[in-house]
């Protein structure tokens, strides 16, 4: 398990940085426009004072408010401010994730508010996440999950959701929602993600050729008959796909105890959350500011 080596963010450091909803407004004014900045209405490059009767920021030079919420997720809610915060600082904090009724106890809500509450949040999480092309050794690996329990260890059992990791050694990693395990599937997913050139380990669900007409240097592992990590004679580089194994095994644990069930539909949303918290995981206050700054 690798340490954290920055501090984390302590519940005592956010509500320290967070003590009311007025500093959390402050906090989006500032993230969203800065409390000094060209006003667009008469574009003076003038201090914003906040007003006593509204959600908003007045301009030195002019008057023109500024409302720091308008067109995000917390414009219209009447969930106090702090606890939109606190919900996005149990997320960003919180290895397994954080579901409905936790979200619930925690926050005082309802448990529909809760669960809506957390949805916006993944969506937030979910969306501008841009990598550039992943590059040097890339492992990848296919896991199936939610749906109902299988009986037998069965993959692609009924309503499985199957994902597909690509884990870039000290890198990043990235994972899509992918509708079947046919070959052109899975290449297409290389080629979108992975820079030729790279060094690409997968099981033998992708055969050799495959990749290497389009410019990857491709070894497998074979799971099917156990083997986990292998020395290619042809590709001089050993091959495995344990780190995106790691991520599916925390992923799948989370979602099994810490989710009653998540239906297909919502599964990209959860699998963006545990990208996001495994990519940025060193960084708890950067990935706090990060989702803020996309409301
Ligand atoms: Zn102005």
């Amino acid at each position: 398990m690798r340490k954290s080596k920055s501090p984390a963010f302590s519940v005592r450091d956010f509500f320290a940085r967070f003590p009311d909803d007025e500093a959390c407004l402050q906090h989006i004014m500032d993230v969203r426009f800065g409390m000094r900045h060209a006003c667009r209405e008469c574009g003076v490059e003038a201090t914003f004072h906040r007003m006593t009767d509204r959600r908003a920021f007045a301009c030195a030079a002019c008057g023109d408010h500024v409302y720091p919420t308008a067109g995000t997720v917390l414009e219209d809610t009447r969930t106090p401010l702090q606890s939109w915060f606190y919900a996005i600082y149990l997320f960003v904090t919180t290895r397994h994730g954080v579901s409905g009724k936790e979200l619930q106890r925690q926050l005082g809500v309802t448990y529909k508010t809760a669960w809506r509450m957390g949805m916006k949040i993944r969506e937030l999480i979910g969306s501008g996440e841009d990598f550039d092309m992943l590059q040097g050794h890339v492992e990848m690996d296919e896991a199936y999950v939610g749906g109902k329990r299988p009986g037998k260890r069965g993959r692609g059992a009924e309503g499985k959701t199957i994902i597909m990791g690509m884990k870039q050694h000290g890198g990043p990693i990235r994972t899509v929602v992918i509708p079947n395990v046919k070959k052109p599937t899975l290449r297409g997913v290389v080629l979108k993600n992975v820079k030729p050139g790279s060094v690409v380990s997968t099981d033998e669900l992708m055969s050799y050729g495959l990749l290497t007409d389009d410019g990857y240097v491709h070894g497998t592992v074979t799971h099917s008959e156990k083997v986990w990590r292998a020395y290619d004679l042809r590709t001089k580089q050993f091959h495995s796909t344990n780190s995106v194994e790691t991520f599916w095994g925390l992923f799948k644990r989370s979602i099994c105890s810490t989710h009653i069930s998540v239906s297909s539909k919502y599964m990209d949303r959860y699998l963006a959350e545990f990208t996001f918290r495994s990519n940025y995981r060193v960084m708890q206050n950067a990935m706090f500011d990060l989702i803020v700054s996309r409301v």
